[in-house]
């Protein structure tokens, strides 16, 4: 029998899977601190996300997929090159990504992908390895953003989501060679502060109240000083005029983002937080009705911002499935972090406690993932530039520090997958005063931090206490597993090669005016 007769054969008896067919599509949708409470598939009862859900239901949801840097920049830095940020050179939000450096879209597009990244980038440079490009410059803005592109940068007129949305879709619709497999970074802003709704989403949540978590009124107790000293309380941090939407018409400093809107965008979002901004004037609130009062606008518009995601999701997902192009399509949803929604009274990321530690992670490639499974494994975002690579079978560079998670998506037990996951925060002090701390988590449910400017350690139980309200550290009964846990830690260091913990990062800086359409990456910095 020819070869040719034999995979004819095998594909018709069914026997050839998904996986074995030679590069699929890769669809890789991104958002922006988006945390897993954010998502319904996740537990969320106040979340609207039918297509994340619809994504779960036939494909597979990870509980635990950590992050190694909980912040944008360097999350998306750790994702482009299978690296850790003292090795990709972008450790914190002032660096400069070095796009001179090995990336998986570039070897996916030398695999014959074509590939393109549409919306939130916030590497500064240019990208490189895309066929095709258009990214926000910086955080961008939610209303008539402006976009970068090979071309230069021009203003769309819209709600940034939805933009994002139309250009994914004119780039798969006309914008690509069709007999080739694509790669399409579908990275989305929302829900980045400051959480503006779009027109479709004003109000949904109106009449809702949502849940409020156990910690909002945390007191930061039984915990080193980073967790008192910090700034990204809903309290004292969120404002009112910009965070919380809180214009009044005779207000002479209006938001910047309020006042890039057109006369019509205004006034359909003042006829909705009109009338509820004169009622909170009224209501002349204080104390924790004050708190409680922000945490539920807050929590309306992240919502409601998430919401957008999702419809655009569903977008997307609706053609695959109209075009049959579904069953050789890998779709995967995911955030650079997760978020504080109110948890220990905060909003925000960065800490390696567990809301923003943890981000969604939901795969769907038909004939390889079995619908509607779970998985336990700590993987993270360490390994999705590897397991891209694996799935349209490039060989996977010595030099990447993840793995692939292509066995675990088929199923698979993998004994000597990771028991602990390592983790470095960097940035410092600004803007929100996170001491800068390293870390293990391990699989078993405990978790070592170190804040080494100041040689303040944590330890909890997860077990015991999974809302982290009580370092164990020092602690009699937890002896031997600190010290098991510090073995790891350093091993786990020596493995990533972060063996100068303590001492500032190699990076590149960024430099004023050195980006914007047309800068090339400096070689590292010393
Ligand atoms: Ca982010």
């Amino acid at each position: 029998m020819t070869r040719l007769a034999l995979l004819i054969l095998l594909t018709c008896s069914g026997l050839l899977s998904a996986a074995d067919r030679k590069q699929p599509n890769i669809l890789f949708v991104f958002s922006d601190d988006h945390a897993l409470m954010g998502v319904g598939a996740y537990g969320s009862k106040a979340a609207r996300t039918p297509n994340l859900d619809r994504l779960a239901k036939d494909g597979m949801l990870f509980r635990h997929c950590l992050v190694t840097n909980s912040i944008c920049g360097p999350s998306r830095a750790t994702v482009l090159t299978g690296k850790y940020n003292h090795l990709n050179g972008f450790p914190d939000n002032s660096s400069f990504f070095d796009n001179t450096q090995q990336t998986y879209p570039k070897l996916l597009q030398k695999a014959g992908y074509q590939t393109c990244v549409i919306g939130k980038w916030h590497l500064e440079s240019d990208p490189t390895g895309f066929d095709e490009w258009a990214v926000l410059p910086g955080q961008g803005n939610y209303y008539n953003p402006d976009f970068v592109t090979k071309n230069g940068r021009e203003q769309v007129e819209g709600y940034c989501t939805d933009i994002i949305g139309d250009k994914a879709m004119k780039w798969l619709k006309e914008g690509r060679d069709q007999s080739k497999p694509f790669m399409l970074c579908f990275w989305h802003k929302a829900p980045h502060r400051e959480w503006s709704p779009g027109p479709q989403e004003l109000g949904m949540f109106k009449d809702v109240t949502i849940p409020e978590p156990e910690t909002l009124f945390d007191d930061y107790a039984n915990r080193m000083s980073p967790a008192r000293e910090n700034d990204m309380s809903i309290e004292k941090t969120m404002t009112l005029p910009s965070d919380n939407k809180l214009v009044f018409p005779e207000d002479k400093n209006k938001p910047g983002w309020y006042l890039r809107m057109t006369e019509s965008q205004r006034k359909t979002w003042d006829a909705h937080y009109g009338p509820e901004n004169e009622a909170f004037r009224k209501a002349n609130l204080s104390g924790k009705d004050l708190i409680r009062w922000k945490y539920q606008r807050y929590m309306k518009d992240y919502l409601s911002c998430i919401a957008a995601v999702d419809r655009n999701v569903g977008r997307v997902l609706d053609w695959l499935k109209e075009t049959g192009q579904e069953d050789n399509t890998i779709v995967v949803y995911s955030s650079d972090q997760g978020f504080y929604l109110g948890e220990h009274g905060w909003f925000d990321k960065r800490w390696m406690y567990e809301e923003s530690l943890h981000t969604p992670l939901i795969v769907k490639w038909p004939g390889v993932v079995k619908a509607g499974t779970e998985n336990t494994n700590l993987v993270s975002t360490l390994d999705f530039a590897e397991t891209f690579l694996d799935a349209a079978g490039v060989e996977i560079p010595s030099d990447m520090q993840g793995r692939s998670m292509v066995p675990l998506l088929k199923g698979e037990k993998v004994p000597d997958w990771r028991s602990a996951h390592y983790y470095h925060y960097y940035e410092y002090p600004a803007p929100h005063h996170v001491a800068p701390h390293f870390g293990v988590r391990t699989e078993t449910g405990y978790k070592l931090i170190h804040y080494y400017d100041r040689n303040e350690w944590e330890l909890f139980d997860l077990n015991k206490d999974p809302l982290e309200i009580k370092s164990v550290y020092g602690s009699a009964d937890y002896a031997s597993i600190q010290e098991s846990l510090l073995i790891q830690m350093k091993e786990l260091q020596v493995k990533y090669k972060d063996t100068d913990p303590t001492a500032p990062p190699a990076k590149v800086r960024r430099t004023k005016g050195a980006t914007k359409g047309k800068a090339k990456a400096k070689k590292k910095a010393a």
